[in-house]
Order: structure tokens, then sequence, then C-alpha cells
């Protein structure tokens, strides 16, 4: 049975980008393909995590699971710092992936800045543990937003040389999955970045807490042209703020840029994004009073994240060993 694998960092409050290009397509594949998801804090900590926020954003981030539809009893979620075979594995691919495969890397690239020096050597090797939180699954899917994308192909990679070097045919080489009309949001006040928790501006997102006032606020102060939107997808080219929100309008109906454009072509943005914001609040606001709920009660989430931490270890144990065995590590 395929079996998917994806993660998110507690790295902050998740954003409407998180919920569309990652959570809402998580649910979409519960119950069709087996499914591990993963709370993945110890890639948080690749840039620096005060621990009483580390602990908040991380039960947070559960109840966004939660809220948004991850039913624990059909999928696995857990916090990856509870089960150790994630670290393990990822010492030995920080052994198989090269120094030059890791700095070609745009997330590497834009999160060191200009002073890659000061730079903590875990950011750099941070797709060396992303591979080793898939493979340790042996997982075929990884559902994620276009800028995981060249991640999961750098985990094909290390399947492959891996492979290749111990003479085995043990890693499947997993398939990134990517699809939607969001799989990219970009920022509110700037159309050439992407949408992220980690942004020091919070009128850049939209998060999955805020509040009808606050949505509706930054949708109206989102960077947009004068143009009237157009009523055909071409008509968005050479414009990505107007071509972001109607991709944001799409996948929060579950419709096509062409029948969303069909319906609000002609329209001034002035009409536009108030139809927008009702449509977020709509879809939002119910995550958002359930993700609340469920942070009255942050010891049931901290035994919700035990037991998946359980039954992942009962399938990344064996594939470890197995690897161990294949090194040539004795036990
Ligand atoms: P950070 O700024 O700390 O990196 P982030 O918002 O990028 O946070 P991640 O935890 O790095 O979130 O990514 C979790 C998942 O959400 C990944 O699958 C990623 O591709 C997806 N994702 C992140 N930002 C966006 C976005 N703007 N649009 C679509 N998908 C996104
Ligand atoms: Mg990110």
């Amino acid at each position: 049975k395929p079996r998917i694998f994806s993660g998110i960092q507690p790295s902050g409050g998740l954003t409407l980008g998180n919920y569309l290009g990652a959570l809402k397509r998580f649910v979409a594949e519960q119950g069709r393909m087996e499914t591990v998801y993963c709370l993945v804090d110890q890639h948080a900590i690749t840039v620096w995590q005060d621990p009483d926020a580390l602990r908040r954003q991380t039960r947070e981030l559960a109840a966004g699971f939660i809220a948004s539809g991850i039913d624990p009893a059909k999928s696995i979620l857990f916090n990856q710092s509870q089960v150790a075979e994630h670290a393990q594995l990822a010492w030995i691919f920080n052994c198989v992936a090269r120094m030059g495969w890791m700095q070609r890397m745009t997330q590497w690239k834009d999160k060191a800045g200009k002073n890659t020096q000061n730079a903590s050597l875990g950011l750099l090797a941070y797709p060396a543990l992303m591979a080793a939180d898939i493979l340790v699954y042996h997982a075929t899917h990884v559902p994620v937003g276009e800028d995981q994308k060249q991640h999961v192909e750098l985990t094909r990679d290390i399947a492959n040389k891996f492979n290749h070097d111990y003479k085995v045919d043990f890693f499947p080489e997993p398939e990134p999955v990517i699809e939607g009309a969001a799989t990219r949001v970009m920022s509110l006040r700037d159309g050439s970045k992407k949408m992220s928790k980690s942004d020091p501006s919070d009128m850049s997102r939209i998060n999955m807490t805020d509040d009808a006032d606050a949505i509706a606020q930054k949708i109206r102060k989102a960077k947009t042209d004068p143009e009237a939107l157009p009523s055909e997808a071409k008509g968005l080219e050479g414009r990505p703020e107007a071509r972001n929100l109607v991709n944001i309008y799409a996948a929060l109906a579950d419709m096509s840029v062409d029948d969303v454009l069909r319906e609000v072509g002609g329209k001034p943005f002035s009409e536009f994004k108030p139809m927008l914001s009702d449509l977020a609040v709509d879809k939002m606001a119910p995550i958002s009073t359930e993700m609340a709920r469920l942070m009255q009660n942050p010891d049931e989430i901290d035994a919700i994240l035990r037991r998946g931490a359980e039954q992942a270890r009962e399938i990344a144990a064996p594939i470890l060993q197995r690897t161990y065995d294949i090194v040539g590590m004795v036990r």
C-alpha cells in the first residue's frame, strides 16, 4: 500500500499558505493511502526558537492538524523528536549526501542570508534530515507546497546514491505531490515572495488563528495593481498579486481558476477583496474556533502525539535496523 509522509515545522503559527498548500491536501489523502504526518520540531530549531514558544507552537500545530480534519485514528500524527530514528537515519544520510548538494538548495540560500558562516550547521543539513523523515517510513508520496519540491528531489538523490553505494534496492524514490490552485501562496505584501510563518511582517500572511477583522484588514491592505480582474487565466500573466488572490479564492472555494474568473472577471479589487475576505472567514473561522477549543486541553494533545510516536516507531525502527545492517553497523 502506498504510504504518504509529510511534515510541518512548529516554527510559528500556521498560515493560509500552510493550510492550502499542505494541511487541506493532507486531509484529502487520509483514507486513500496510509498517512504519516509529523510536526518537525527538529527542523524548526535549525533557526533559533525560544523553548516556551516552541512548546506552544508544537501544541498549536497539532491542534491545527486535528481541527483541519486530520483524525489521529486514521493518520499517524506525532512530533519528530519523539521518534529518534529520524535523527539516527539522518546521520547516515549526512554521510551519503554531498556538501555541494546542500549548498545549492534555495531554502538554504534564502534562510542562511548573506553571512552563511553564521548559519547553523543544521540549517545546511536540513534536507538530509528531511530525507530521513520520509525514507525511514519507506514513504512513496510526499504532498508539499512548491517550495519543498527541491528537497523532495534531493531525497530521491539520497535514496538513489545510498542504493547505488551499498548495491541494494532498499530505499524507494519518493514522488513530490504538488497539486491544486494554491501550491505556492505568495506574501500579501510582495507578490514575488512566498507566504511564510516565519516572515517578520504579520501583514504578509493570514494566520489560521486570525479573527474575521484581522483577515478582512489584511486582505483589504494586500498589494494589488490598479486593473480590474481579467476574465481568463491568461490575463493574470505578469500580475503576480492578482494571480495570488485569485489562486487563494479558487483553492478556498474548491473551484478552478477559470471558473473563478468567469464569475469575477471585470470586477475591480474593491469588489473582489471583500468577497475573498468573506470566503476566507467562512472557511477558516470554524477551524480556528476548534483549534482554540483543543488548545484548552494540552495534556490531551500531548497524549495524541505520544500515541502517534509509538505507532511511527513501529514502522521506523525495523527500517533503521535494516539500514544499519546494510551499512555494516554491528549489533
Ligand atoms: P517557515 O517560514 O518556518 O519555513 P513555512 O510557512 O514555510 O514556515 P513549513 O513548515 O516550512 O512552513 O512548510 C510546511 C508545508 O507548507 C510544506 O509542505 C510547504 O511546502 C508548505 N508551504 C509553506 N508555505 C507555503 C505557501 N506559501 N504556499 C503553499 N504551501 C506552502
Ligand atoms: Mg518553510
